[in-house]
């Protein structure tokens, strides 16, 4: 990226891309003169909705492979413009609290889809963010049509990461290492050079989150809780419908999701946070609702009719888990350090975290075989 981005004041422009790095200040000078710091920004009633907005912008980078579909604010406003720079830094933040790169990866790519689709529509400032990520450009008239032209260090960069064979070098015309962006598949050059400027704006996000990683502490990412247990609950349903859900065996659940269903089992009297937990963290892994009702057959107060019923709840409503800071405090966190290395790493904050340590581990090592499949488990767990 050019070391010294053009300058942008105009605040209807930083708002409506609050992913520029010059919106940085501009987004800091929104917080000083709102008197909204950090930690009112979290919990302050009258910035409720710039956080159901940052939830959605993060939630929706998740759901949707093409981008976050939530429009702008209106920009023409003082409050809109607020609205989205202030969603965009709370979006951040909850996505990094998380610690879980796939989550960052998956925001940085929808806020960089989103940014693809409107700047290939945007006359008035196309060029200025344009020349924010790309180090030179030249423009001119060919047949009354505007093509763009980049630098070859830039295409050679950046084409090789898109598929398809307008992105191949030896495709694009050359002009004294310059590289035309013709119109290609019903885009025009600025729509071809938008798709070109994603890469970066998603390579930019990525390092700002891992930077911004690097300095939340614990204390902070636990006051996120809520909206982060929401996100990794979504994380895991969309890794549901991407992999088989009986993807996740019983070696890849968590201690504390194994302590509650062995307590149950011994007859053991497990009190209520533990119960949600289990049913909500049953839910969250694709077990069957059924099959989650067998946990609990065990509990000295079992009664199938109303136990589905309440599962069915919680079922309903996909409650998110309870993380574990939760967790410990409800004394439903059965481990102490040293106990499992997963539990151990600094950045685990959520039981799903957990499973999804697990799953990459197996990936990782395709040759151990997975003995007993999620059903064979659970049947044994019910005696
Ligand atoms: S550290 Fe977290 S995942 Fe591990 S057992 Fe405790 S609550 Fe569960």
């Amino acid at each position: 990226m050019p070391p010294h981005p053009p300058v942008i004041e105009d605040p209807r422009i930083l708002a409506r891309y609050p992913f520029l790095p010059q919106a940085v200040k501009h987004t800091r000078s929104i917080l000083e003169n709102n008197g909204v710091t950090m930690e009112s920004l979290l919990t302050d009633g009258w910035l409720s909705d710039i956080r159901r907005r940052g939830d959605l912008r993060v939630k929706e980078s998740i759901l949707h492979d093409d981008g976050i579909g939530v429009p702008t604010s209106d920009i023409s406003t003082d409050l809109g413009r607020m609205t989205e720079s202030l969603s965009f830094l709370y979006a951040m933040l909850v996505a990094c609290s998380t610690f879980e790169e796939r989550v960052t990866a998956r925001w940085a790519e929808g806020e960089a889809s989103r940014a693809d689709a409107i700047l290939g529509l945007d006359n008035e400032s196309f060029d200025i963010i344009a020349r924010t990520y790309i180090s030179n450009l030249r423009s001119e008239q060919i047949d009354g049509v505007l093509v763009y032209s980049i630098p070859m260090t830039d295409f050679i960069e950046l084409g090789p990461r898109i598929s398809g064979d307008y992105w191949r070098l030896p495709n694009r015309p050359l002009d004294h290492g310059w590289v035309t962006m013709n119109p290609h598949s019903g885009e025009n050059s600025k729509q071809r050079l938008a798709r070109l400027l994603k890469e970066r704006i998603r390579e930019d996000l990525r390092t700002r989150c891992d930077e911004r990683m690097e300095r939340i502490d614990e204390s902070f990412a636990e006051r996120l809780s809520e909206p982060v247990g929401a996100v990794l609950t979504i994380l895991q349903s969309r890794a549901k419908m991407d992999f088989n859900a009986g993807d996740a065996t019983r070696s890849d659940w968590p201690p504390c999701m194994e302590s509650a269903i062995a307590e149950l089992a011994m007859g053991e009297n497990v009190n209520h946070a533990g119960r949600v937990f289990l049913a909500a963290m049953s839910a969250a892994i694709g077990i069957d609702i059924d099959q989650c009702a067998g946990f609990f057959s065990g509990a000295p107060d079992f009664n199938l009719d109303t136990t589905r019923y309440q599962i069915g709840h919680i079922y309903d409503r996909e409650y998110t888990p309870a993380g574990c800071s939760r967790l410990k405090l409800d004394g439903r966190c059965p481990v102490s350090k040293g106990d499992d290395s997963i539990c151990d790493k600094p950045k685990m904050k959520h039981p799903l975290s957990y499973v999804w340590w697990k799953q990459r581990d197996r990936g990782q090592r395709p040759e151990e075989v997975q003995e007993e499949s999620t059903t064979q488990d659970m049947e044994s767990a019910n005696p």
